[in-house]
Order: structure tokens, then C-alpha cells, then sequence
């Protein structure tokens, strides 16, 4: 079965597109590092996850995309039948056709590091297990306290409890990831990490990771509600995940 190819797309892309499918699946790094874009090449290595040996490559599909980039997918057979597929935008240089940013599909969240419960934020942890944003408040005083702490802040006061805080905020600030920094992240990137203020928190922020992130027009202000994703595996967390609502 062919690539299903949009219009719009220049006549010279696909084979361009398919022979990178055929160099990545191949291992052939060096061929496959002449069609990143040379600024990228760091980024663009570490990025996407790939079986460690494959069998083989289809592309898909291409067609065009935003901010004038082509958008390519491509699958990856592993010899083991694992099936991956990347997406691939690729940008015309005057040197050619070069890939400008790749990411797994489907846009997967990055895994948290499994949290041990036995600290301050034990509450906030085991009742993210149960799907709720639980924060730290003073029973004495009224304050909103995070991070948590031993004793409040305001009135030191050791009378703490962590009341159940719905998930609706306002983006604070936020930043978009395209390195791994963390082995665990390869494959999910790039992701937006957000730092959200909870008005009924009393404005405390909390960060967490923006759903369908690609391409949207992030701003500071803009309100979000979360959901918090099942975890990864039973000794990891769950997610907080926000989306703009
Ligand atoms: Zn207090």
C-alpha cells in the first residue's frame, strides 16, 4: 500500500521522506544525521524512541502543516513486531530537505519518577492515587501552603490539613521541553510544563504537563483544568495533566 500523500505537497518530498525512513531503519546514523537540520541535530537525535533493531520502514502519510513545515509519518517495525510510528516536519534548506523536529505518536505524557510516600507530601501524593488535587492549608490560620511544610508559615501553627482543591487555574508561566533530560522522557518529547495558579488555593501554583500541546497557542493567563492520568506502572504516580479549557 502506498503513502497517502496530500495535496500541497512538493513532488520532490516523498522520496526524500521515504529513503530517511529506509537510513533510520537501517541504523545508518551517519545518513540519517546528514537529514536533520544541522542546528537540531542534538535535539533531534535523542528525541524520538525506536526500536533498538528494526526490520523496517512504511511512510504513511504527508501533507502539509503549520508554519509552512511538511508533516510526515513514518512507521518503524522492530524485528521483535514492535510497531512504532514517528512524525517527522521537515523544512526546505537551500541544501535540501531537512528534519526540523520528530516526536512518537500518539502524543504520550512523560513518565514521573516513582515518589516515595513518606515525606511532608505523602497526602498530596496518595490522594493524586485517587484522582484529586489535594493541597496543604493551615487550620488555624487559613493559609494555603506549597510546597508543604511542617508548620504554617503564617501563624506557625501545627494544626495542617490538605482539603480536596478543584483542578481549575490560570497558566503562571510555562516552558516547552524538546530535550531529554531524563531517560524517561525520550519518546514523549517535546511537552509543555506548566505552572498553574489555583484561585482556590489562594493562589498557590502547582506545575504540571499540558495536554495536546503541539501547536497551540500558549499564554501566560490562559485558564486550565486538569485531570490526572493513570500512572505508567504501579510504582509510579500519577499525572496531573492540564489542558486549555
Ligand atoms: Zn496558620
Amino acid at each position: 500500500m502506498g503513502a497517502d500523500i496530500a495535496p500541497g505537497v512538493p513532488a520532490d518530498l516523498p522520496p526524500v521522506v521515504e529513503r530517511h525512513g529506509q537510513v533510520v531503519a537501517a541504523g545508518d546514523q551517519r545518513a540519517t544525521l546528514a537529514d536533520f537540520r544541522p542546528d537540531r541535530i542534538g535535539q533531534l537525535v535523542a528525541s524520538a524512541a525506536l526500536p533498538d533493531r528494526m526490520s523496517g520502514s512504511e511512510v504513511l502519510s504527508i501533507a502539509p502543516g503549520d508554519g509552512g513545515l511538511m508533516t510526515a509519518h513514518i512507521r518503524y517495525s522492530g524485528v521483535d513486531g514492535e510497531r512504532i510510528v514517528l512524525r517527522s516536519r521537515w523544512i526546505r534548506l537551500p541544501q535540501g530537505w531537512r528534519v526540523s523536529d520528530v516526536r512518537n505518536v500518539p502524543d504520550t505524557p512523560p513518565v514521573l519518577a516513582p515518589v516515595e510516600l513518606d515525606g511532608l507530601d505523602a497526602p498530596h501524593w496518595a490522594a493524586a492515587r485517587e484522582g484529586e488535587l489535594r493541597i496543604q492549608r493551615c487550620g488555624g490560620c487559613g493559609e494555603w501552603i506549597w510546597a508543604p511544610r511542617p508548620i504554617c508559615p503564617a501563624c506557625h501553627g501545627f494544626d495542617l490539613d490538605w482539603p480536596v482543591v478543584a483542578p481549575e487555574g490560570r497558566i503562571f508561566s510555562w516552558t516547552r521541553t524538546w530535550q531529554p533530560f531524563a531517560p524517561e522522557v525520550r519518546g514523549h518529547l517535546p511537552y509543555v510544563v506548566v505552572l498553574v495558579e489555583l484561585p482556590a488555593a489562594g493562589g498557590r501554583r502547582v506545575l504540571g504537563v499540558l495536554r495536546d500541546a503541539d501547536g497551540a497557542d500558549i499564554r501566560i493567563g490562559l485558564p486550565v483544568r486538569g485531570d490526572f492520568d493513570p500512572p505508567a506502572s504501579p510504582a509510579a504516580v500519577p499525572l496531573l495533566r492540564w489542558r486549555i479549557s
